[in-house]
């Protein structure tokens, strides 16, 4: 049988993707995700005693489209406002950088927000698509045990692996110029405070783009309770180290939050995000969504400024483009 819509990947697009559909009553479609759930890199892991947050550590949200989705998963206990007292590291040092950003969150873990959105969806996971190619007036979507017919096939994956699913090379032109950058994550126990040069304990601070992006302390967020903190390594330290081990990672983290942080953290474990954000955020495909050709169509953060708004928005854009065809 042939199906209307398939979906490659149960992140924060396909999820809004699957999700407009079916509220309006398309049910001849499939979600597809190599994973074992859904999520993508709005991902959490189970360690000793507690959960950590190894993907996006907050949401933000501009549209009414996004916010409303958040309000409701709040509504559902699946969300919840996050404010952290922030800071910065700056050339002066660590300084309090306090702002009046709306912080959201998944609870009691980030991919609790995935789950909300796909409470009722069926998810084929732990189904790793090979590739996508074109039958006659459709297109053949292949996995390591099944294939399948679709009318519509919308791809989530990261850039550089969509152009790894289609052979036909002529299909990934419109996102060849698209392109990403790694990010090591590393999760280390510490119970120490965090304090700015002047000596204010924060829960939070962005890096200075050199060695880190963020780290945030677990305990400081809502419903968790651990001594775990998260620390997102810089594109540029990650890219130097991209083939190290986690165990190495993990030393050279713990090691820089020492001498730059005057913090002392012992690692729990890093974690690798080959294709983590879109090396230039404000190269965006209109509304965040490709039609690569008739019935095919990207989407996800990556054509979408990079953050997981961009991602949901650019999921309700190609849902809205698919079922105007219709
Ligand atoms: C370290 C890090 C920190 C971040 N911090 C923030 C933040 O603080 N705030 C913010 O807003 N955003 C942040 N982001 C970005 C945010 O996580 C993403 O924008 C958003 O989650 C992307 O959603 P997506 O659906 O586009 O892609 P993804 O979440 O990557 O979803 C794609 C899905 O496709 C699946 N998939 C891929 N290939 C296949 C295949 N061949 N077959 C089947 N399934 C496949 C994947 O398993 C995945 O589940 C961060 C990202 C990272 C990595």
């Amino acid at each position: 049988m042939t199906l209307d819509v398939l979906i490659i990947g149960a992140g924060l697009s396909g999820l809004a993707v699957a999700r407009t559909l079916q509220a309006h009553g398309m049910t001849n479609m499939r979600l597809v995700e190599k994973s074992r759930g859904p999520g993508g890199r709005l991902a959490s892991k189970r360690l000793e005693g507690a959960r950590a947050d190894i993907g996006a550590q907050f949401m933000t949200a501009r549209d009414p489209r996004f916010h409303a989705v958040l309000e409701d998963a709040m509504a559902a206990q699946a969300v919840a406002v996050w404010s952290p007292r922030m800071g910065k590291l700056t050339a002066q040092g660590l300084v309090f950088s306090p702002d009046t950003e709306l912080r959201y969150l998944g609870v009691p873990y980030m991919n609790a927000f995935a789950r909300f959105l796909a409470d009722d969806l069926e998810i084929d996971t732990q189904q790793r698509v090979e590739s996508v190619s074109n039958v006659g007036d459709g297109w053949q979507v292949v996995t390591s045990t099944t294939a399948w017919t679709a009318r519509h096939v919308v791809i989530t994956a990261p850039l550089e692996q969509l152009r790894d699913l289609l052979p036909d090379p002529t299909l990934h032109t419109m996102v060849h110029g698209f392109q990403s950058l790694p990010t090591w994550t590393a999760v280390v126990h510490s119970t120490s405070q965090l304090l700015t040069d002047d000596g204010q304990p924060l829960d939070a601070a962005f890096g200075d783009g050199q060695w880190f992006d963020f780290i945030s302390r677990e305990g400081s967020r809502p419903r968790r309770n651990s001594s775990y903190w998260v620390c997102h390594s810089a594109p540029a330290f990650s890219q130097q180290h991209l083939e190290d081990s986690p165990e190495v990672v993990g030393q050279h983290l713990c090691q820089a939050l020492e001498d730059q942080l005057n913090f002392a953290a012992t690692p729990v474990l890093a974690h690798r995000w080959r294709f983590a954000r879109p090396a230039n955020p404000d190269r965006t495909a209109q509304k965040g969504a490709v039609q690569l050709a008739p019935g095919l169509w990207a989407c996800g953060d990556g054509l979408a400024g990079g953050r997981c708004e961009g991602a949901y928005l650019s999921g309700l854009e190609v849902a809205d483009r698919i079922l105007a065809g219709l």
